[in-house]
């Protein structure tokens, strides 16, 4: 396959490419622009004309330098062996092959896809989306030999993507709601991905039929079909093996995959967890739930959300330390599906710790939660920071409001062995750092660790979208 004839290069080294604001000529889709997506569907092949592209609206060489616009791409595709659960894994590369081309950054997938082109590229010549829908033709038919006919469709225009943003989301929910229709228990088979391994070379995720993938965008249907054409492939099988906790979702085929996956850097990993042997999280999770000390609960915040979380962190700073392939307690990069979950990290007490979410995720996760806990957790709309949060549960009586006492109970037990002078097990160390995060400061719980340092940096975070 060539690319000789583009005005940039092409390739997987191009992958990590980062195009700041004062790079970039244009930038698509992102938090600025209500309406963007991007989609893949199966066709049958007399639907399809084999390398065409459309653009609707303006192109790239009509746009003005700095400008945000809205981006649509559809793609259509056939062949023999296709079939309509490879359209979500097909979707996925998306992601992989913009960001191939030299001059692109392309971030997230679905309705949160996000892509800025360099003024460089542009200067070069690549100013018309005829080149990145052809670029991306070639990729999909030389790196899945399955698809043999592939057209293109881009829109820009912020009236004529209304019509397929809709339909895409028509099809996102439908994906989604199958995948609610199955569980962990009902099946032998779980699968693998290491599709974000370019980004985090320790990270796999495990999919699972109660565990959508973080990234949102793929199922269980969707790695079952996308392990069985292809078994070789970044999608694989994961036969789960014994299973070692139930309630945590430990399985030793998990383990094993995790192993080999990570190069040894890990070693088990609690499906239903975030605080112990969490899963680890690439960088394209679509929320972050986050443990929030001052009240024994979770909170949890999606990347579209451009305000400070009730810990007074603002989404990106939080996302630089959930993400890299690392096992982070407390904080856990999740799919909005996983939200609504049976399993929603089950072991760290469930969605019954969920204390606080943008009014935007609970209006889109609410129908599936248990009705008497919607009235009891809270949005930015009903409180903004940490010092608010402790009265506000207690008014609405949130569950968590019992643990307190518990909690209380201990450290009053502690407190008492501490006047006695005697000494306290350092299982779980508590320290206050003023200044960052909330006015109550921030909590850091190490829970049964040794640490060894030379040094401790601690800067002060001032996120811009700090109010
Ligand atoms: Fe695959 Fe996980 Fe990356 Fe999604 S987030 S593409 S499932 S590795
Ligand atoms: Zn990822």
């Amino acid at each position: 396959m060539s690319f000789s004839d583009m005005p940039v290069d092409v390739g997987p080294v191009y992958e990590g490419e980062r195009i700041r604001a004062n790079q970039m000529y244009v930038e698509l889709g992102g938090p600025k622009m209500e309406k963007h997506f991007e989609l893949v569907r199966v066709k049958n092949p007399k639907d399809i004309k084999d390398g065409q592209v459309k653009l609707i609206g303006p192109d790239i060489k009509d746009m003005k330098e700095g400008s945000t616009h809205p981006i649509g791409i559809f793609i259509e595709v056939a062949g023999p062996e296709l079939e309509e659960d490879l359209e979500a894994v097909f979707e996925r590369r998306v992601h992989e092959f913009c960001n191939f081309v030299n001059g692109i950054m392309h971030l997230n997938q679905r309705y949160t896809n996000w892509m800025r082109i360099s003024k460089a590229a542009v200067e070069k010549g690549f100013n018309s989306f005829q080149m990145l829908g052809t670029i991306l033709i070639r990729l999909y038919k030389a790196e899945l030999p399955i698809i043999k006919q592939a057209q293109v469709t881009i829109y820009t225009d912020p009236k004529e993507i209304e019509k397929p943003y809709e339909m895409a989301m028509e099809i996102y929910s439908k994906r989604d709601e199958r995948a609610r229709t199955i569980h962990d228990e009902d099946v032998d088979m779980y699968y693998g991905c290491v599709l974000c391994q370019s980004f985090a070379p320790t990270h796999a995720c495990c999919i699972t039929p109660d565990r959508t993938s973080l990234c949102g965008s793929i199922n269980w249907f969707d790695a079952r079909a996308a392990a069985k054409v292809d078994p070789k492939g970044p999608l694989f099988e994961v036969p789960p093996g014994e299973c070692l906790n139930r309630e945590a979702g430990e399985f030793s085929g998990i383990n094993e995959m995790i192993k080999k996956r990570s190069l040894g850097e890990i070693n088990k990993i609690f499906l239903y967890s975030g605080m112990e042997y969490p899963h680890t999280s690439c960088g394209c999770f679509e929320a972050i739930d986050f443990f929030i000390p001052e009240v024994n609960g979770y909170g949890i915040v999606d990347r579209n959300y451009d305000d400070v979380a009730i810990n007074g962190l603002p989404f990106s700073a939080m996302a630089n330390q959930t993400g890299g392939g690392k096992q982070m307690p407390g904080f856990n990069g999740i799919s909005i599906q996983y939200i609504i979950s049976p399993k929603f990290q089950q072991y760290d007490g469930g969605i019954e710790t969920v204390v606080w979410m943008p009014k935007a995720v609970k209006d889109r996760v609410a129908e599936f939660l248990p009705p008497d806990l919607v009235p009891k957790i809270a949005t930015e709309e009903e409180v903004k920071d940490l010092n608010k949060l402790k009265d506000w549960l207690k008014e609405h009586d949130h569950p968590v409001v019992k643990t307190w006492t518990e909690l209380e109970a201990e450290e009053e037990e502690e407190a008492e062995y501490e006047a006695e002078g005697a000494m306290v097990p350092m299982g779980t160390v508590g320290m206050t750092i003023p200044g960052v995060g909330g006015a109550g400061g921030f909590k850091i719980i190490l829970k049964n660790c040794k640490i060894h340092a030379e040094s401790i940096i601690i800067k002060k975070i001032e996120p811009k979208g700090r109010k």
